[in-house]
């Protein structure tokens, strides 16, 4: 990772639900010269997703040559049968554009990708005010079937735990309120002058 010392990088975590899209779409708009990292999946692309722009879409079997090519900084099978990776590419990309990274991954990738860049890296996590409540999202969502509703509220409950291992935790309860948190936090880091 020699050549990719210049941007920052901002990780951002939550369990699926808690209003993580909804908030880093906030962000992209804002005056934080960040570009979003496209990750690689090989879940189904949903109604308004495009290749390219939300995921890179690919099969398991290129994800897993892939994997042995070393293109990903972290990968995890985030649910059974669906994997998702940071390509290392994505990274450089931003960085030679002059621009910081920011990360949507799930709450291992999280924490993950914290260790590997330290203190050029902040990590937030996004949490529901109750799981109650992030159920109710997703099912107003409208984009999951029951079955993976019941799974992704099964996570949540162990992610919640791992809140502790994020440099900030903001809770997205009234949505006003956690755009501006999250706002605050990120560009005090972003004209943060270390070294
Ligand atoms: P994630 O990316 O974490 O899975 P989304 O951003 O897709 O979550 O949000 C899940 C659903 O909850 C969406 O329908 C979104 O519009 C809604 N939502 C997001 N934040 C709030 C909030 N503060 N209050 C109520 N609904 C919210
Ligand atoms: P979704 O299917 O709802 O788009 O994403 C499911 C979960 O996978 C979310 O928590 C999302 O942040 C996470 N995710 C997306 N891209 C990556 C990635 O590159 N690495 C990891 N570890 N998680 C990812």
């Amino acid at each position: 990772m020699d050549n990719l010392t210049k941007g920052k990088l901002v990780i951002i975590s939550a369990p699926s639900g808690s209003g993580k899209t909804t908030l880093v779409n906030y962000l992209m708009d804002k005056d934080l010269d960040l570009e979003f990292s496209v990750s690689v999946t090989t879940r189904e692309p949903r109604n308004n997703e495009k290749n390219g722009k939300h995921y890179y879409f690919i099969t398991a079997d290129e994800f897993r040559k892939r994997i042995r090519k070393g293109d990903f900084v972290e990968w995890e099978e985030v649910y059974r049968d669906q994997y998702y990776g940071t390509p290392r590419e994505e990274i450089e990309r931003i960085f030679r554009k002059g621009k910081n990274v920011l990360f949507d991954v799930d709450v291992k990738g999280g924490i993950n990708l914290k260790n590997i860049f330290g203190h050029k890296a902040l990590s937030v996590f996004i949490q529901p005010p109750s799981v109650g409540e992030l159920e109710k999202r997703l099912v107003l969502r409208g984009t999951d079937s029951p079955e993976k509703i019941r799974m992704r509220v099964d996570k949540a409950l162990e992610e919640i735990k791992l809140a502790c291992r994020f440099d900030y935790t903001v809770i997205n309860d009234r949505l006003e309120q956690a755009q501006k948190e999250i706002h605050n936090i990120i560009k005090n880091f972003i004209e943060r002058q270390d070294e």
